[in-house]
C-alpha cells in the first residue's frame, strides 16, 4: 500500500473535494499500470500496488506528481491489537537501526487502546520478540526523542497502516486544478523550469515554440519535442506548437532598426502566442524571463515587449540568478538536453547593439513599416501541432 499526503489542498476549504479528486485522477495517471485500487479516505489517499511492482518504480513515478506532500510504502491490516502486534514485529527492517520508537494516530476512536497505550503496548512487543533476521545483532532499544527509526501506526475503522519512512513528494498543486497556461519554450535552459514552476501551481501547460527552418536544423525541433517529453511526465499529455518565424524575422531584419530587432521579435512571439493561448482557452502565457539576464530580459524591455499581450505574462523565474535555474534543471533533468548546441531562430539575427532600454513609440514606430497581422495570420497557418 502507498499512503499518500497532501498540505495545501487541505487548506482550500470547499475546493478541497475538486482538488482532491483531480489528485486522484493524476496518481491514476502517473501510477497507470502498477496501481490496483486508488481510493480517497479523509485527509489522505492509499493506493493499492499491484504484486511485484517494485518500490523504486513506483516512487520514480510518484515523484512527479504535484500535489504530492510526502508519501509512505505501508503495510496495512485488521485494526486489531493483536494484528496490529503481529504486522509491526513483520514490517520493521531487519537492519540499519538500534533504537525506534512507536508513535500512533487513530481516527478509529472505539479502538480500545488510546494512541499513547497503544504506542506503549506494541514498543513493549517489539522489545520482546524482535529478532534481526539471519544476523544476531544488538537489542532494539526505545529512545522516543532520537530514534533511529520511528514506526507509525495508524488506525482507521476499516483497517490499519504501518509505516516508517516518509518519502517527500513534488509538492505543489495538482495539475489540472488552475487552468491552462501557454508557455514560450524555447530550446534553452530557462524556458523549461518555467514550464515546470507553473506545471507545479497546478496549471496544465501547452508549448509552443518559434523556429527558423530552413536557417536552422531540424534538430533544433527535435530538442525542443525532446524537452516537451521530459515536461510530459508531470501532465502525460502535452501539446507543442511549432511555429515557423523565418519570414517574420526576414522583414524586421530588412525593414527595421537593428537595435530594435529582438524586441520586434519578441513582440511578434507575444502575439502570435497569445492567438493561439485563445484557441487553447488557456487563461496565461509564461516564458522563462528573468530580470537582467541578458540585454532583452531589463525591466524597459520586458515593458515594451509586454504592451502586445493583453493576457498575464506569467515569468516565474523573473527573480532567479542563473546558477538557481540550472541547479532546477539538473533536478528536472532538461539541462543535459538544453544545454545540447542547437541554433536558436534568435541568436541567429542578433544585432551588434541589441537596446537595453526600448523604447515603446520607437518599436510601434518601426512595425508600422510591416504588416504585422498578414504576418501573424500567416505563422498561424503554417504551424504545427504535435501532441505528446
Ligand atoms: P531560455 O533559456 O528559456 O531560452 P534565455 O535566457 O535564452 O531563455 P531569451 O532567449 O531572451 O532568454 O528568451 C526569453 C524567453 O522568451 C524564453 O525563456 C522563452 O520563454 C521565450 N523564447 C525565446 N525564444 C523562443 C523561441 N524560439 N520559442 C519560444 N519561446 C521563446
Ligand atoms: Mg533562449
Amino acid at each position: 500500500m502507498i499512503l499518500i499526503h497532501y498540505h495545501e489542498i487541505a487548506l482550500k476549504g470547499k475546493n478541497r473535494v475538486f482538488f482532491e479528486i483531480q489528485l486522484v485522477k493524476n496518481i491514476k495517471q502517473g501510477l497507470d499500470g502498477l496501481y490496483k485500487t486508488v481510493k480517497r479516505l479523509p485527509g489522505r489517499i492509499v493506493v493499492e500496488i499491484k504484486p511485484r511492482v517494485s518500490k523504486d518504480k513506483s516512487r520514480k513515478r510518484l515523484s512527479k506528481i504535484f500535489g504530492v506532500a510526502y508519501f509512505v510504502f505501508a503495510d496495512e491490516c485488521e485494526s486489531t491489537l493483536g494484528e496490529i502486534k503481529k504486522t509491526v514485529l513483520a514490517h520493521l527492517p531487519s537492519n540499519g537501526w538500534q533504537t525506534f520508537k512507536i508513535e500512533t494516530k487513530r481516527s478509529y476512536k472505539q479502538f480500545p487502546k488510546t494512541s499513547q497505550e497503544t504506542s506503549a503496548i506494541v514498543g513493549a512487543h517489539v522489545l520482546k520478540n524482535f529478532k534481526r533476521r539471519g544476523v544476531s545483532g544488538v537489542r532494539p532499544q526505545v529512545n522516543v526523542k532520537k530514534p533511529d527509526l520511528t514506526c507509525n501506526i495508524e488506525i482507521t475503522k476499516d483497517k490499519t497502516y504501518i509505516y516508517s519512512e516518509k518519502i517527500k513528494g513534488a509538492g505543489g498543486l495538482p495539475v489540472g486544478v488552475s487552468g491552462k497556461v501557454a508557455v514560450l519554450l524555447s530550446g534553452g535552459i530557462d524556458s523549461p523550469v518555467a514550464a515546470h514552476r507553473i506545471m507545479k501551481r497546478g496549471s496544465r501547460t501547452v508549448f509552443i515554440h518559434f523556429h527558423s527552418y530552413p536557417q536552422t536544423s531540424k534538430a533544433s525541433e527535435e530538442k525542443v519535442k525532446e524537452l516537451a517529453k521530459i515536461l510530459n511526465d508531470y501532465q502525460f499529455k502535452t501539446r507543442l506548437y511549432l511555429v515557423p518565424f523565418l519570414d517574420i524575422q526576414k522583414e524586421i531584419m530588412t525593414k527595421t532598426l537593428s537595435s530594435y530587432r529582438v524586441i520586434l521579435y519578441r513582440r511578434f512571439m507575444f502575439r502570435i502566442a497569445e492567438k493561439i493561448a485563445r484557441r487553447e482557452r488557456a487563461l496565461a502565457l509564461a516564458t522563462g524571463e528573468s530580470v537582467g539576464q541578458v540585454a532583452s530580459q531589463t525591466i524597459e524591455n520586458i515593458n515594451t515587449v509586454n504592451s502586445v499581450a493583453e493576457m498575464p505574462v506569467l515569468r516565474p523565474l523573473i527573480s532567479y540568478d542563473k546558477e538557481e535555474i540550472i541547479k532546477e534543471a539538473q533536478n528536472i533533468g532538461t539541462f543535459e538536453i538544453s544545454i545540447q548546441p542547437h541554433d536558436d531562430c534568435c541568436t541567429l539575427f542578433i544585432p551588434r547593439n541589441p537596446a537595453t532600454r526600448g523604447k515603446l513609440e520607437v518599436a510601434e514606430k518601426e512595425e508600422k513599416e510591416l504588416g504585422v497581422d498578414k504576418l501573424v495570420k500567416k505563422c498561424l497557418n503554417e504551424m504545427k501541432v504535435i501532441d505528446l
